[in-house]
């Protein structure tokens, strides 16, 4: 009566395998995520490069450069949702199993018994195809690598190639830069469209607009600095966030490159990136105020201890066009 249902059973007990599809977003590209624990960074790739550029064994992580194989690259929402859907499967097998079953009994009835018995199944028959995982919202950074030409998006930045594992310090840089020119820009229409709403909203927006793009400045300084010394020097240790302090960093590449900061930009203009990287400082430590070390290191006379630096949008943009001379300089040398 049930020899449908023994052989379901059979088949999932044994190497039957579930497949459910995954669908890629609008612009053709499907979500993954970093498998390592400390990271899980979420990024996504086009189907079509992952079908036919990425390689089974080896996929870099765009954040963290993990390598983990292919198959390890799913999100916990992919996973999640597979294993309901598998679920729902193999209870829609059983089920039609059941149903079958219960068919197969009542057809079979003896026509002249006096005693006349048929099976009702009340399970809900299971569904011939599986729903595909939706793709999350579309990442707006989309980035082609220079070395494997592999496509693949992000949110915020990313430093190496999925696929190839290169590492993408000058795409970071160049991206870097654009956002911070694009949020300066911006700054005049945010400032006009929330002075309608309030007077404190409009200046306190701007302001943090303003004193995250200083930090964005520094930071992909220090990135594209630490990429291409790493690259450059592979053999050379160096200290967590050497580059994030100027005369740090211009020690290392005094000491292996024979060159440094103040051989590419101006005694004044070094100065000047002194004090906004000691700003910046400020800012993400203090939230502002100046405190005595700020004094020595930065030795900017325009500050007393216990005030809170000012940075304008024409600082930002200074910082950022001094920054930009450095790394073309820098970029020429290695
Ligand atoms: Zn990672
Ligand atoms: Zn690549």
């Amino acid at each position: 009566m049930f020899e449908k249902l023994i052989q379901e059973l059979q088949r999932i007990n044994g190497t039957h395998q579930i497949s459910v599809p995954i669908r890629p977003d609008k612009d053709g590209y499907v979500d993954k995520e970093c498998p390592d624990k400390k990271c899980l960074f979420q990024f996504k790739v086009h189907e079509d490069d992952w079908k036919n550029i990425f390689k089974e064994e080896k996929v870099f992580c765009p954040m963290c450069r993990n390598e983990a194989a292919a198959k390890s690259w799913f999100t916990a929402g992919q996973i999640k949702w597979a294993r309901q859907r598998a679920k729902e499967h193999i209870h829609g097998m059983v089920n039609n199993a059941f149903i079958e079953g219960a068919r197969h009994f009542n057809e079979n009835q003896p026509r002249n018994s006096f005693l006349k018995m048929s099976m009702n199944f009340t399970g809900k028959p299971g569904m011939k195809y599986i729903v595909p995982i939706a793709a999350g919202q579309a990442m707006e950074l989309k980035i082609a690598c220079k070395e494997c030409s592999a496509r693949y998006a992000v949110i915020g930045s990313a430093f190496f190639c999925p696929c190839c594992g290169h590492n993408s310090a000058e795409e970071t840089f160049e991206n870097a830069v654009r956002k911070v020119e694009a949020k300066i820009q911006n700054i005049e229409l945010v400032r006009t469209s929330l002075l309608a709403v309030s007077k404190d909203a409009a200046e306190n927006t701007c302001r943090s607009m303003i004193e995250t793009s200083l930090n964005e400045c520094v930071v992909a300084f220090q990135r594209f600095n630490e990429v291409s010394f790493a690259k450059k020097f592979p053999a050379v240790n160096i200290r967590m966030n050497a580059f994030q302090n100027l005369e740090a960093g211009a020690g290392y590449w005094q000491q292996n490159l024979g060159k440094s900061y103040s051989d590419w930009i101006s005694q004044t203009e070094l100065d000047e990136l002194v004090i906004y990287f000691q700003r910046r400082h400020l800012l993400c430590h203090t939230e502002g105020i100046v405190d005595q070390r700020y004094i020595d290191n930065s030795r900017d006379p325009s500050y007393q201890v216990g005030q809170r630096v000012i940075v304008k949008e024409k600082d930002v943009t200074h910082c950022l066009r001094i920054i930009q001379k450095v790394i073309e300089s820098l970029k020429a040398e290695l």
